[in-house]
């Protein structure tokens, strides 16, 4: 028999297609699948009509080796998983008399009353297809060959459905694997716009999607970074790595030091570590953000150790009170400027006793802005022993919440550079 190597994901309830609901399931399988170097090739959400759902079962099962179908096997009139895939190859449903008894003893263990009598329809179990117990629930699983593809039924709640895909269908994939697994990198860069990243990556990794290897490039970005996800599939573990190694070192050389990872780590992690490396404190003054940087540091486990605290200096009689800013560096200059944010970053490192002092200073808006200095405008200052002083000017576009959100990374970064 081939071995699987494409699937796709049916995720089952009107619940899903409302505002309300998210499929997670899927997420949690596409990962056990590209363990197994199965390949998820689409992902369909149905609603609880019957129609919509034998069609998207017949027309999955063409397509994939591998169809998993979560939701819609409870016992209620909308619970229709079970009838639509019947339908969809032309097989009955036949009621395991097995099926009922247990069912009827996990009532009695449960609730000491009689099962109402719809139960019954979970013990329907379609023709020639194998019984995947659930020991979280009351929904058993189906597990269905039709010639060289496999179509699965398992319950909606992930408490349940997690489980079984874990002892009752991984095992079953696995035996027909041939030991492929798919195996990723991720390169994560920091204040960078993606349409840059990737005006720089894609005349790279193109050309690797039709390689005798072929490794496929994705780019995500979320406010202030850029990943590019490198993933590979092989029986050939080492052949594997060596491709994957080698597009990561040839795109990072093509990036350059805005590439903060290759290893997976957040950017507070790295810029932790630094600090650990150089036995070095940090202090905070943050003005636009809020206190956003400090958060951001302190969320790593043992950041006790270089985080020494940080100022939230949002009005200039705080700049000048707590951080010692001149006043009239102030009015000469604005509190969003350069001069100010390194007063501000040398002062928070002085008053606090820091090796390091950090400031942020700018125009979240949506109202404060003028024409030389429009909302977005920040300016960042690094300042201390160890460190080169750095100051940079980013004019950020987008939201409050968006300027916001960059700013932590550019400041987190301009670290993590002073540090190098
Ligand atoms: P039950 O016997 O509990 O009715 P079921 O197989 O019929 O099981 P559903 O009724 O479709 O499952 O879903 C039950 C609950 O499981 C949903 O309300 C939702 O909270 C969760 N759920 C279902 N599908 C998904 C999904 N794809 N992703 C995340 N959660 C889901």
């Amino acid at each position: 028999m081939t071995p699987f190597r494409t699937a796709e994901i049916i995720a089952v309830g009107s619940e899903l297609l409302t505002p309300f609901r998210t499929d997670s399931n899927s997420l949690f399988l596409t990962a056990g699948l590209n363990d197994l170097g199965i390949d998820v090739t689409q992902k369909t959400v149905v609603g609880d009509r019957v129609d919509d759902l034998v069609t998207a079962i017949a027309d999955a099962a063409f397509r994939a080796d591998v169809v998993l179908i979560t939701g819609g096997l409870g016992p209620t009139a909308d619970d229709l998983t079970r009838e639509a895939a019947a339908t969809a190859f032309g097989l009955p449903l036949e009621e395991d008399p097995a099926l009922v008894d247990a069912l009827r003893a996990r009532f009695r263990r449960r609730s000491n009353a009689p099962m109402p009598e719809n139960n019954r329809q979970q013990a329907r179990v379609i023709q020639g297809a194998v019984v995947l117990p659930n020991p979280n629930g009351s929904a058993p699983g189906q597990w269905l060959e039709r010639g060289e593809h496999v179509v699965v039924l398992m319950p909606g709640p992930p408490r349940e459905m997690q489980p079984m895909f874990e002892s009752e269908v991984r095992p079953r994939l696995a035996a027909r694997s041939d030991g492929a697994r798919l195996s990723r990198r991720v390169i994560k860069i920091a204040g960078q716009p993606e349409s840059l990243v990737d005006e720089i990556a894609a005349p790279i990794y193109t050309p690797w999607m039709s390689a005798p290897l072929p490794v496929f490039t994705t780019i995500l970005s979320k406010p202030g970074q850029v990943e590019l996800h490198l993933s590979a599939t092989g029986v050939d573990q080492a052949a594997v790595n060596v491709a994957l190694d080698a597009g990561v070192s040839r795109l990072v050389d093509a990036i350059g030091d805005s590439v903060f990872t290759t290893t997976g780590e957040a950017l507070e992690n790295v810029v932790g570590a630094r600090l650990k490396a150089c036995g070095a404190t940090i202090a905070l003054a943050e003005s636009c953000t809020g206190g956003l940087v400090a958060a951001r540091l302190t969320e790593v486990p043992g950041s006790s150790e270089y985080v020494r605290g940080g100022v939230v200096a949002y009005s200039n009689d705080v700049k000048v009170g707590q951080l010692g800013v001149d006043a009239a560096l102030l009015a000469a200059h604005g509190a969003v400027s350069e001069p100010v944010a390194q007063a501000m970053a040398e002062g928070v490192r002085q008053r606090l006793g820091a090796d390091v002092g950090v400031a942020v200073t700018g125009i979240a808006g949506p109202g404060g802005g003028s024409a030389d200095k429009p909302v977005g405008t920040v300016w960042f200052a690094v300042s201390g022993a160890g460190a080169h002083a750095e100051t940079l000017k980013r004019v950020v576009p987008g939201s409050r919440a968006l300027i916001r959100a960059w700013s932590v990374i550019v400041a987190l970064d301009l670290v993590r550079r002073a540090l190098r």
